[in-house]
């Protein structure tokens, strides 16, 4: 493995714990935004009246938080108005990104961390609107070519299954991801038939269960397949399925939250670097390494602050790019020649009803075109998609469908593979940007080679949602422990991108 940075000498490596506590924990949120707003100024020479005026604004504050709903609350606990209070000046952990990825990783550390580590996530967009955590569809396999992936989704699995254990908050309600348990069917033409035996051998060997159909065996078992062009399909028998992706996205945000992560509601602007004679990089004369000292953040009324941190990590889904080159990370020379090969590309998914559709024995079907379909409810509704060729790649300054996409590139196919959808209607759709890793469509995981203190976790290109808790507990593994422990994502970091060595993945949806 590469690795640029090779000796810090005022610590072995650098990680929070073996480097002194890195800044004060400022004072608790509630008191200092209590003393801001009381507009009701009580004589301050005079305790008694303080202590009543204290009183009252207390309880006018209580009734307020009891009439709120749960997101006013979530609200207010960041901002007063417009600008945050207790605005953090320093932390330990600075997460770029609230999204699943973010949360997670947030989670995570404060999980194992606790008070240890002040974990700060710079969020820009709280109603998560355009988060593709919120709009993804919530799929989650083990049919992966790749070990890494493999191993990440079999972890997703047992997390969703014990997300109530992981994530509940004593006194509310259980976290439930409505995680429906249903097979995916991946259907490979004679071109695909061997990769699809070889990733089945390899997806049990690790401990998924799934099973190759031929196509007689795949007519007796979904006799609504047509099986025209099918040379095999592959069919999970556990741990794969759908479920809520808001519900995960909240629920880890939530315990974060209640573990004590910040959650500042601010857009990333640029970063500040500081010279570090400690650190020596290859390529770089002694002394001269300069790294990442601070985070510029623009709050929601236009205020720009900065905030001291001691690690950094990008987290910002399809935005990814913007914050590495930030840091000068595709710009800067040499190791940091190298950009961030993630961009927003964006995906449609169409809600469609077809009345005499398959029933509940339908898995979440892959043609080999890539287009998929899967069941949502009962009732005769599906949902759907297709990532397009290169040439029909839409432009991404907006979440607009085309539904012209649908007739001429999804239906013919969906009609072609199930006689019954020749009877549908499109009800409704959506869109969202997968964060599209165009180097080899997987995640980008672990320490950026150049800087010491700047950690990724970004490019999951349609599959990261059930990624999301593995990569987290992963993040803190390298954060806390100095090293992957749990599962050895070492071969999905940056350096694969300096040395072209892509971790190509052979089942993107
Ligand atoms: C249509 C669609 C379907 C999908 N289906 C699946 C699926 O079935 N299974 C699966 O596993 N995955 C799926 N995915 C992929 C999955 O959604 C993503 O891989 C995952 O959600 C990425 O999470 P994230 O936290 O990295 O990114 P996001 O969820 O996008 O979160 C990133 C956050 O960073 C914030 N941000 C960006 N820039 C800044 C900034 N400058 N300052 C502060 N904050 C910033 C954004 O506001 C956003 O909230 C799908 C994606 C799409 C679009």
């Amino acid at each position: 493995m590469l690795r640029r940075v090779i000796i810090s000498r005022a610590s072995s490596h650098i990680n929070p714990f073996c480097c002194p506590r890195f800044y004060p924990q400022t004072s608790n949120f509630h008191s200092t935004k209590q003393l801001k707003h009381d507009s009701n100024k009580p004589d301050p020479a005079n305790p008694i009246s303080r202590t009543l005026g204290a009183l009252s604004y207390d309880f006018r504050q209580l009734k307020k938080r009891l009439t709120m709903s749960q997101a006013e609350r979530e609200l207010e606990d960041n901002t007063e108005g417009d600008v945050p209070y207790d605005f953090p000046k320093q932390c330990d952990v600075i997460i770029i990104g609230g999204g699943a990825m973010g949360s997670s990783i947030a989670y995570w550390l404060r999980k194992r961390a606790l008070h240890g580590l002040r974990v700060v996530v710079i969020e820009k967009d709280p109603t998560y609107q355009k988060c593709s955590s919120v709009l993804s569809a919530g799929g989650l396999r083990q049919q992966f070519s790749l070990e890494e992936n493999i191993e990440m989704s079999l972890y997703g699995a047992e997390f969703l299954r014990n997300m109530g254990e992981y994530l509940s908050i004593e006194g509310e309600p259980q976290v439930d991801p409505q995680f429906h348990p249903y097979g995916y069917l991946f259907l490979a033409s004679e071109a695909g038939a061997d990769t699809l035996k070889r990733n089945s051998v390899l997806q049990n060997s690790l401990g998924a269960k799934n099973l190759l159909l031929t196509p007689e065996k795949l007519t007796q078992n979904f006799p609504w397949i047509n099986t025209d062009g099918i040379e095999l399909g592959c069919y999970g028998l556990q741990n794969e399925g759908w479920f809520d992706p808001w519900t995960l996205l909240s629920g880890l945000k939530n315990k974060a939250i209640h573990l004590g992560a910040e959650y500042i509601a601010a857009e990333a602007v640029g970063f500040e670097f500081k010279q570090n004679p400690n650190i020596e990089v290859s390529g770089i004369p002694a002394g001269q390494y300069v790294g990442l000292d601070k985070l510029t953040v623009r709050t929601q009324s236009g205020e720009e602050r900065s905030i001291q941190f001691a690690i950094a990590i990008i987290a910002a889904g399809a935005h990814s790019n913007d914050i590495a080159r930030m840091a000068k990370i595709g710009t800067g020379p040499g190791m940091l020649s190298v950009p961030l090969p993630v961009e927003p590309r964006k995906r449609y998914v169409y809600c469609f009803h077809s009345p005499d559709g398959p029933g509940l024995n339908t898995p979440l079907t892959i043609d080999p075109t890539g287009t998929y379909f899967r069941r949502e409810g009962l009732a005769g509704n599906y949902i759907c998609g297709r990532s397009p060729e290169l040439v029909d790649e839409p432009a991404v300054d907006n979440l607009e469908v085309d539904l012209e996409y649908f007739d001429q590139k999804i239906w013919p196919i969906l009609a072609k593979r199930v006689e019954a959808f020749g009877n549908l209607k499109v009800k409704s759709s959506w869109a969202g940007f997968y964060e599209y890793n165009k180097f080899d469509e997987n995640g980008i995981i672990g320490m950026h080679p150049y800087y010491h203190n700047l950690y990724l976790a970004t490019g999951f290109s349609g599959h990261g949602i059930q990624h999301a808790p593995a990569v987290g507990r992963a993040i803190s593994e390298l954060i806390i422990d100095g090293r992957f422990v749990t599962i050895d994502l070492t071969r999905l970091g940056f350096d694969r991108i300096i040395t072209l060595e892509p971790m190509l993945e052979a089942n993107i949806v």
